[in-house]
């Protein structure tokens, strides 16, 4: 039954891979890792029929699974090496961490609704991802395991919180939406040297809101 119904899923999961393809998305690792994750299994199953469709879906909390365009972009923007420290901040469903994962980085994930916690924590142990989860406010980062190699944040904010990027290692890249709450510049980051950054900015995204101290307010 469970592979009958896995294999319902091969053929949607291989059509989303060319999809992001046309749109753009080339590293191959990226590729491969959203190819390789059972999106079904992250969101409810009055959704299956949408899984492996390139939209955001809703998770509840008012929280979405983020659109597999985003995860793919946001973490190509992030260059990662194996073995590098990286920080997200909104685990959500626990999706782009397991992208991370399958890239083989050292995870660490922040989610302020416990709720949402719990459930991708659950989902992580079951498909054998190993990642670092915590419930609090991501706006501040981590700061019991800085400094990290990247930092992706997943929610949309007001302003680029100052604790991310002196969380950030010499090299370190910060891959965040900011703008308002019809749109944001998805910008990247780099930690260039102690007290030098560059700022590069790349497409308009729509994100759900960052809430928390130096996010937007609840
Ligand atoms: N990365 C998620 C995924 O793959 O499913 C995307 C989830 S959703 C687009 C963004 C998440 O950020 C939500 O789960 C939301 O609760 C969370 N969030 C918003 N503000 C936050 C904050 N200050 N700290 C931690 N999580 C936050």
């Amino acid at each position: 039954m469970n592979s009958l119904q896995n294999r319902r899923f091969v053929r949607p999961r291989k059509k989303l891979i060319e999809t992001l393809r046309k749109k753009g998305i080339k590293d191959e690792r990226v590729l491969q890792a959203i190819g390789t994750i059972p999106r079904h299994k992250l969101v409810d199953t009055a959704l299956h029929n949408k899984a492996y469709h390139d939209t955001a879906l809703p998770i509840g909390m008012g929280q979405t699974i983020s659109q597999p365009y985003t995860v793919a972009a946001q973490t190509e923007l992030l260059e990662i090496i194996k073995g590098e420290k990286i920080l997200e901040i909104g685990t959500g469903s626990g999706y782009q961490c397991m992208v991370l994962c399958e890239l083989g980085a050292d995870v660490y994930s922040v989610e302020r609704h416990s709720k949402l916690y719990h459930r991708a924590k659950e989902a992580l142990r079951e498909f054998g991802y190993k990642a670092m989860l915590k419930v609090g406010d991501g706006t501040l980062g981590w700061s019991a395991y800085a400094p990290y190699d990247g930092i992706v944040v997943t929610a949309g904010a007001p302003v680029v919180p100052e604790d991310l990027v002196k969380q950030l290692n010499i090299g370190g890249r910060l891959v965040i939406p900011v703008g308002d709450d019809e749109k944001q510049m998805m910008m990247r980051i780099t930690r260039v040297s102690e007290n030098e950054y560059k700022q590069e900015e790349f497409n308009h995204f729509k994100f759900v809101p960052l809430i928390g101290e130096k996010g937007w307010g609840e």
